[in-house]
């Protein structure tokens, strides 16, 4: 294997063709990876490494799980897809587990995480013309600064991230941005009788994971409700056991009018979303009004009923509180001079890199790959650790030592 600038022939080989023939959207790390495992991913050289990404936790349950993936086959080569158009044998079972497990009513299912928030703005807008009475064509949504809900034209026209927005005009209107984690800034923007939901994730998650104080949620629902305003809780990164409980949301007891899920629900191996409300909001959607070919797929249900089920049984959340915990206090041990923040919640965690070089959190990424762990920066600065939930101990022991490898060597 002949190795250049630290990268080989063979992974050269698939990196020159993605720089070829596909878009220029992403910036990824250069390893090309060609199998999964559980907290383990190895890549075309067969050297094995640690993913501290897991697919934006799409993978909370560790990749190519047994149980998803034989729900997965069995149901492949029995009946993929039917569409909308017909009843299919799955989807109603799906809709009955999914909506005990969650305590709702109903739910809408869809694939991409940004279909979901696609789909809650609409439920909401609708519900505020339809039950709350708000003017045709009046109805306002509040969003945070920093956040992140996908890519459509729709959901970046509340993007303050200009890299998301730049030359993607002319935007969506009906939108208030307030600054996150700011009740007060809430309490002004719920006074305007057009808006119909308060859209916010429990956890800003691309935005570096940034914990909001200790009961904002449970201030912000509180506040929702006396205004007669959805809270709209976009759990797609933050849910499914991520932060060490199966919602975000539960930390503050707080139960979303209108709950966003996505990634995970599949365990990594297809587009999955759910939108969960109640029927006073749900029924306001009638027949042809809203849909998506694939959403509802019996395939995509049988696996988020697997995907689901693994969280559960395996008690996933419990372990990611627990080793969560123990990886933000080892991480503070380190007294890392490059590190100035450690922040998080269960295994959804992020430092903040102090460093003159604006490149530092990508070279600090380089160095962990080296050491055999895979890590992504985000926003310059920041670096997220969030593995697949099945992480033990003594493996977050080794990761620990891998990132304090690389801080020394930095
Ligand atoms: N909402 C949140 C909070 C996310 O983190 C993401 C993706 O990272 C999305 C929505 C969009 O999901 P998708 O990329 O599946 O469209």
């Amino acid at each position: 294997m002949q190795v250049i600038n630290n990268v080989s022939e063979r992974t050269q080989y698939y990196l020159d063709k993605e720089q070829r023939y596909g878009a220029h959207n992403y910036h990824p790390l250069p390893v090309v990876l060609n199998r999964g495992e559980g907290v383990y991913v190895w890549d075309v050289d067969n050297k094995r490494y640690y993913d501290f990404l897991s697919g934006y936790s799409a993978i909370n349950q560790g990749h190519c799980h047994p149980v998803i993936m034989k729900a997965f086959m069995e149901q492949a080569q029995k009946l993929t897809l039917t569409s909308r158009a017909f009843h299919n044998d799955v989807l109603g079972e799906y809709e009955e587990y999914v909506t005990r497990f969650f305590g709702y009513d109903k739910v809408l299912p869809m694939n991409t995480g940004v279909e979901a928030v696609e789909t809650g703005l609409k439920l909401a807008r609708r519900w505020g013309y339809e039950v709350k009475g708000v003017a045709p064509n009046k109805a306002k949504i509040i969003t945070c600064e920093h956040n992140f809900h996908g890519r459509t034209i729709s959901v970046i026209s509340f993007s303050t991230d200009n890299d998301s927005t730049r030359n993607f005009g002319p935007f969506t209107p009906g939108n208030v941005t307030i600054p996150y984690n700011d009740i007060h800034a809430l309490k002004v923007a719920l006074q305007d009788p057009e808006v119909v939901g308060f859209l916010v994730e429990p956890i800003q998650g691309e935005a570096g994971v940034v914990v909001p104080d200790e009961g904002y949620l449970a201030q912000a629902a509180a506040l929702c409700k006396e205004s007669n305003v959805l809270l709209i809780a976009d759990e797609i990164q933050t849910g499914l056991a991520r932060t060490g409980r199966m919602l975000a949301c539960d930390h503050d007891n707080v139960k979303a009018d209108i709950l966003l899920l996505g990634k995970a629900l599949s365990g990594g191996t297809m587009p999955v979303s759910a939108v969960l409300a109640d029927d006073e909001i749900m029924l306001t959607i009638k027949p042809g009004e809203h849909g998506s070919t694939y959403g509802g797929n019996p395939l995509a249900c049988k696996v988020a009923i697997a995907a689901l089920q693994v969280l559960k049984d395996e008690k996933m959340a419990e372990n990611s509180a627990v080793q969560g915990a123990y990886f933000r206090q080892e991480l503070l041990a380190m007294k890392s001079e490059h590190i100035s923040i450690v922040r998080g919640k269960g295994l959804f965690n992020a430092i903040v890199i102090d460093h003159a070089d604006k490149e530092a959190a990508w070279n600090i990424c380089m160095r962990l790959k080296d050491h055999g762990m895979l890590a992504k920066p985000t926003h310059g600065d920041r670096i997220r650790f969030a593995p697949p939930l099945l992480i033990n101990k003594a493996q977050i022991d080794e990761c620990l030592e891998m990132i304090k490898k690389s801080l020394n060597e930095f």
